[in-house]
């Protein structure tokens, strides 16, 4: 696994020719997943089953420094942004983080990944600072098993937040589930019921393992490919793909006025469909979920260090591995998602 410190050492990667950041295999970045806060306010059994202290483990990112940096990787071609954690709606200052991302010469769309929970008074307001898109997680529809994941009895409410967002008219809304086992094909087909009525896209996710999940992966791990098998035996085809799916497949049936996804992270060719970057909450750029981190946050003081804050970027894509530092056994390394952003 490359180190930070090999970051100076290689010259390929970079900035492309057309502005677009690229990696020394040839892939071109134009997505940047953001955590804003490493605090959560669930407890799910696969990610933080203890959930979080009740401070933050880092000092989060500043509305001011997001904006620099959002800025910055918006002048190197990216147009996609995602607000994840953490559980981003603990930030009261949500809203504005959405407005200044939005606001960045050159961004296309804003993205928020949450578990719902504060979710649907919340729509209105989001969709005006310009959030183009949501992803909201929710791993069951059955209010008991819900709870045994989450830690929480709040299903009805993050059921609330997806049609809020859906009523208030967010542009793309999907529904994230971690495919675990125990969800048995009456489960499956209420998701998929629900893309019958509602544009909305159910995207299946395979449980990924990180270094706290352990014991929990091997019990509950269920291959992408068995729901594949499903959707294809309820009459769901592949759609062509879209600019901005990265590794997800999608799915649909003409009578169904939304879609199903599946992303497969254990799957072959994974990685090198990857189109995104990742920046942890205390401003640390994370090359790979599973990998080096780079961090950026001392050229975030102030926008005279843009010049300096673009070089280090383009410099450090040298260090994107090619793949499968998962496979490697390196996912020990991450504890859970929460902490870097999903
Ligand atoms: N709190 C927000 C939420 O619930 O969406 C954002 C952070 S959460 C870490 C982002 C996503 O990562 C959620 O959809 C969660 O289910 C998923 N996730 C967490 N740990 C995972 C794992 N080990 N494998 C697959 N997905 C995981």
């Amino acid at each position: 696994m490359p180190r930070p410190d090999d970051i100076a050492k290689v010259s390929e990667g970079g900035a492309g020719p057309a502005g677009h950041l690229s990696d020394s295999f040839g892939r071109h970045f134009h997505y940047l997943r953001l955590s804003v806060t490493d605090r959560c306010n669930f407890r799910c059994a696969y990610c933080l089953p203890a959930g979080c202290g009740k401070e933050p483990l880092s000092r989060p990112l500043s509305v001011e420094e997001i904006e620099l940096l959002a800025g910055a990787f918006a002048s190197l071609g990216l147009w996609k942004f995602r607000l994840t954690g953490g559980e981003p709606t603990t930030r009261p200052d949500l809203t504005e983080i959405v407005r200044r991302i939005a606001g960045a010469p050159g961004v296309r769309r804003v993205g928020l990944t949450t578990n719902g929970y504060r979710l649907a008074p919340l729509a209105s307001e989001l969709r005006d600072a310009g959030l183009t898109s949501l992803n909201v997680s929710l791993d069951s529809l059955d209010p008991e098993r819900f709870e045994r994941l989450t830690g929480f009895s709040h299903l009805d409410r993050v059921v609330a937040g997806v049609e809020a967002a859906l009523a208030v008219g967010i542009p793309s809304v999907k529904v994230n589930v971690v495919a675990l086992r125990g969800m048995d094909d009456r489960e499956l087909d209420q998701f998929l019921s629900w893309t019958k009525r509602s544009p909305l896209t159910v995207r299946f996710i395979e449980l990924m393992r990180t270094g706290d999940n352990q014991a929990f992966f091997l019990q509950h791990h269920l291959p992408a490919e068995e729901i594949r098998r499903k959707l294809e035996d309820r009459g769901f085809t592949r759609l062509a793909r879209d600019e901005s799916d990265g590794p997800a497949i999608t799915y649909g049936r003409d009578d169904h006025l939304g879609s199903a996804g599946l992303i497969a992270p254990s799957s072959a060719g994974f990685c090198e469909s990857c189109n995104r970057l990742r920046v942890s909450s205390a401003g640390a750029l994370k090359l790979c979920l599973f990998g080096v981190e780079v961090p950026l946050r001392h050229l975030l003081a102030s926008s005279a260090q843009r010049g300096e804050l673009v070089r280090l970027i383009e410099r450090s894509m040298k260090a994107k591995p090619a793949s499968g530092l998962a496979e490697r056994g390196h996912e020990s390394q991450t504890r859970n998602l929460a902490s870097i952003g999903g």
